[in-house]
């Protein structure tokens, strides 16, 4: 590893937590605004007003709808852009986080929506059940991950937002709506990967399944001819499989495969996986920071939501100072459009942190970017340098093009916005339902004007 990549690495490390002041991509504050500046969790993106407000009932919620024109809700700020920024006021549900309700025979919970997966989660365990995926971090509020279409892997598996059987939301007018996939199909498939653009979530509705155990295992260095010879093999290889690399030395990185085990078997795993070998302790995605922050690997059996994320909760995700991209194609393409990434690798490593890639099955939710198509999910956490990575993202871009591909609506992306709309076949009817909900335009901001609206 080179001095400067180390010394970079190092840094970040140090500097978990900490306000970025360089890089910035948001607004600067509205104008009386506080001493510090309410931003992202990367700290790259600063919101527009600091008037944030936390009701504490569902009353609350309803009476703060009816008396503002203009307003957005904030989930716990994971989002790398602009989507949940207001230039006039922030909602915040954090206050909102109870059980609603487990219905055991239904096998469904109902949560109010400022909960998050690592609230969550433990007590599903412990009342015997589980989710069916988890993203790589349980910090992130279930409204807000499910409102972007945030995924975790595995070929069988849909996003988190394929779990949600309801919703209730306060819509424009503040009254309050519920929404069932039974109920209301096509409106149901609209609304619950939202943009923010719908309303205020103020229930989740989650189908769940039995709680299960799982085992984690680290192979290094996986040769990508592998990759292109073996692709369904290797992703199909556990429950959920992910693949880190830095796009040198025509390798992957680090291949995490997540095994459920079932009926306490013991699973006799390979130890030479298609070239790669097992790591002989934890590893971190960027090998050269501490796993003091990963979940427990080397085969130790856990529950569900101690091995489907990658980092724990009560530690900081991931590197802390960071800036992400994320890129859907379709799964059928997925080795040509690795083999597009790596061609520009020169372009991309300089700047990069680590690539993850990840499937995630077809669902029938419009605005996900897995709508009607089974995909691979190419990841970039970046050095925040948005300078240069936003001369980057173009160039993958245009690599990905011939795929259709389509980005995290979360993260960092320059496609323009009518090739955008073009890539979601339901984005005029998404518009539509949303000009019904929201004829004023109450949820709407920069983000969407710029991006759905452009
Ligand atoms: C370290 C790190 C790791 C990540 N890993 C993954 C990953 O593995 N997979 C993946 O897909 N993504 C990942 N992400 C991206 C991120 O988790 C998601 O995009 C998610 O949206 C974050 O949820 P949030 O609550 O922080 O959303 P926010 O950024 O707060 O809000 C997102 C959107 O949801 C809306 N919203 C939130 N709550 C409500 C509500 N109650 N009612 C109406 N609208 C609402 C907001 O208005 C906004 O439009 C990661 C991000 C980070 C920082």
């Amino acid at each position: 590893m080179s001095q400067s990549r180390r010394q970079f690495i190092e840094q970040c490390a140090g500097m978990v937590g900490a306000s970025a002041m360089s890089g910035m991509i948001g607004r600067m504050p509205a104008s009386g605004a506080q001493d510090q500046p309410l931003a992202n969790w990367a700290g790259n993106y600063r919101y527009s007003t600091q008037r944030i407000t936390s009701p504490t009932s569902l009353a609350q919620v309803q009476e703060f709808v009816r008396r503002h024109q203009r307003l957005k809700v904030l989930g716990t700020r994971h989002c790398f852009n602009g989507i949940a920024d207001s230039a006039d006021h922030l909602l915040s549900l954090r206050e909102l986080k109870q059980v609603v309700e487990l219905d055991r025979s239904a096998r469904q919970v109902t949560i109010e929506s400022g909960m998050s997966y690592g609230q969550l989660s433990p007590y599903l365990d412990e009342q015997g059940f589980a989710l069916h995926n988890l993203a790589s971090l349980p910090h992130i509020s279930v409204a807000g991950a499910c409102a972007t279409a945030t995924h975790g892997s595995g070929p069988t598996n849909g996003n988190l937002s394929t779990a949600v059987s309801a919703l209730e939301v306060v819509s424009a007018s503040g009254d309050v709506l519920t929404l069932g996939r039974q109920k209301d199909p096509d409106v149901f498939q609209a609304a619950v990967v939202h943009l923010g653009a719908i309303g205020v979530v103020t229930k989740v509705t989650l189908d769940l399944q039995p709680a299960f155990t799982m085992r984690q295992d680290v192979y290094l260095d996986l040769p990508m001819t592998q990759v292109r010879e073996h692709f369904d093999e290797i992703v199909s290889a556990g429950y959920s499989v992910s693949l880190f690399t830095d796009w040198q030395k025509s390798r992957i990185n680090e291949v995490w495969v997540k095994r459920r085990i079932e009926n306490n078997d013991t699973l006799t795993v390979p130890k030479d996986f298609y070239g790669a070998r097992p790591a002989t302790a934890n590893v971190h995605p960027i090998i050269e920071l501490s796993a003091d922050n990963c979940t427990e690997q080397m085969g130790v059996p856990g529950p569900w939501y101690e091995r489907l994320p990658h980092f724990r909760m009560g530690f900081t995700p991931s590197s802390g100072k960071e800036l992400q991209s994320e890129y859907f194609v379709p799964r059928s393409h997925a080795v040509d459009a690795i083999t597009a990434v790596e061609r520009l690798r020169d372009h991309v490593s300089r700047h990069l942190m680590i690539t993850e890639l990840r499937t995630i099955a077809a669902d029938d939710l419009w605005m996900s970017p897995c709508y009607e198509r089974p995909s691979l999910a190419i990841h970039f956490t970046w050095k925040q340098d948005w300078g240069s990575v936003s001369k980057v993202l173009p160039m993958i871009e245009r690599e990905l093009a011939p795929f259709a591909v389509r980005p995290h609506w979360g993260k960092l992306f320059t496609i323009p916005s009518p090739q955008l709309q073009q890539r979601y076949e339901k984005c005029a009817e998404f518009k539509r339902l949303v000009a019904q909900r929201d004829p004023r335009g109450k949820f709407r901001n920069e983000f969407l004007n710029a991006n759905l609206y452009g």
